[in-house]
């Protein structure tokens, strides 16, 4: 049986004992430490149409919002006063945010000695090398989905080349790259999801987010079924397996599922989670799906709480930087 064949049958078949195995293979190339990174979502403004995405610009019905550069520095200010290491800015794609307002926001930050994240969408390779020059680390771009058509269905006026060769781009600028897909998508096959998983691997990606498809009420996929918690799980725990030493986020759609999502997902091979310290006034009008959690905590709760459950499991924060530790033999 080739491998892609393997996959299929384990995400068919595959049972507790796959998902304890991914586990296994995360303490023994990661230990028990679990990285935190702080989430700022600083934009919720969005060009693209997405079909799936409450964020999408055809949506009328969501109250737009723009942090300030100010706000957004001020939001890494806590991080750094939290004891976080790095921040994830993410965004809509968002244009109001320039190459030179961006390389600005990270040039100051950076003053914090924060690693930086950046999860805002597709951009010229100028653009991405613009925000390397100024001092950010990593980047998260999602394929979503390595089905072609599926793609083009699910994202009008946008390509799936144009997806690919913006990863391209971010590898060969050095950036730490994230990448993953959404679960369950309406007409997604268990072969389209093994072909992501090996792309992960083809790409040689330095982190990988899994999480479920919720339908978003407001969205063209409203109807839609949602995607299924424990196949998410799978997905995951293969690409643990596969790509032992790589960071993977227990996913914040993973506990809008289950509400104990994030903790089986530290326990399915996941080693990081995002926790959200967006201001209270921002962070309920960022609705990429429905029944997103947390969103009447502010920063300091959201830590106090995560820190309290990942110890309970015998886990600990990490005090690190939690960079993707290359050339271990996978
Ligand atoms: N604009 C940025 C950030 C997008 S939001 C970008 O394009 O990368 C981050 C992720 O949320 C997306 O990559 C997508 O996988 C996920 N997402 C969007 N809509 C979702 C939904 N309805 N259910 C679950 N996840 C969703």
């Amino acid at each position: 049986m080739n491998i892609k064949s393997k996959i299929i049958k384990l995400l068919e078949s595959g049972n507790k004992r796959l998902l304890n195995y991914a586990d296994y293979i995360r303490y023994k190339f990661l230990g028990n430490e679990v990285h935190l990174r702080a989430l700022i979502e600083f934009s919720n403004y969005c060009k693209n149409t997405c079909k799936y995405c409450g964020l999408r610009c055809d949506n009328k019905k969501i109250k737009r919002y723009r942090m300030t550069i100010n706000e957004i520095i001020n939001h890494a200010k806590i991080a750094k006063s939290l004891g976080y290491k790095t921040v994830v800015l993410q965004s809509g794609e968002d244009d109001f945010y320039t190459k030179d307002k961006l390389s600005y926001i990270i040039k100051e930050i950076k003053k914090f000695n924060l690693v930086i994240t950046l999860s805002i969408g597709e951009r010229s390779f100028s653009d991405y090398k613009a925000f390397k020059i100024a001092g950010a680390d990593r980047y998260l771009l999602r394929i979503e989905t390595t089905d072609k058509i599926l793609y083009k269905s699910l994202h009008p006026n946008m390509s799936y080349e144009n997806r690919i060769s913006c990863l391209e781009n971010l590898i060969s600028l050095d950036f730490e790259v994230g990448t993953g897909s959404l679960v369950g998508l309406p007409n997604q096959s268990l072969e389209s999801l093994a072909e992501d998983i090996l792309f992960f691997k083809k790409i040689n990606a330095d982190m990988i987010g899994i999480g479920p498809f919720i339908p978003h009420p407001d969205t063209p996929l409203a109807s839609e079924k949602t995607g299924d918690f424990f196949l998410s799980l799978k997905v995951m725990a293969i690409t643990r397996i596969l790509m032992k030493d790589i960071n993977i986020p227990a996913t914040t759609a993973m506990e809008t599922l289950n509400k104990n999502g994030r903790i089986i997902a530290l326990q399915s091979g996941a080693n990081v989670v995002m926790p959200n310290i967006t201001d209270e006034k921002y962070r309920k009008l960022y609705e990429i799906y429905p029944g997103k959690i947390c969103i009447n905590e502010n920063a300091k709760m959201c830590k106090t709480c995560i820190t309290k459950k990942i110890e309970s499991i015998g886990r600990s924060i990490s005090k690190h930087k939690g960079s993707h530790i290359k050339n271990i033999q996978n």
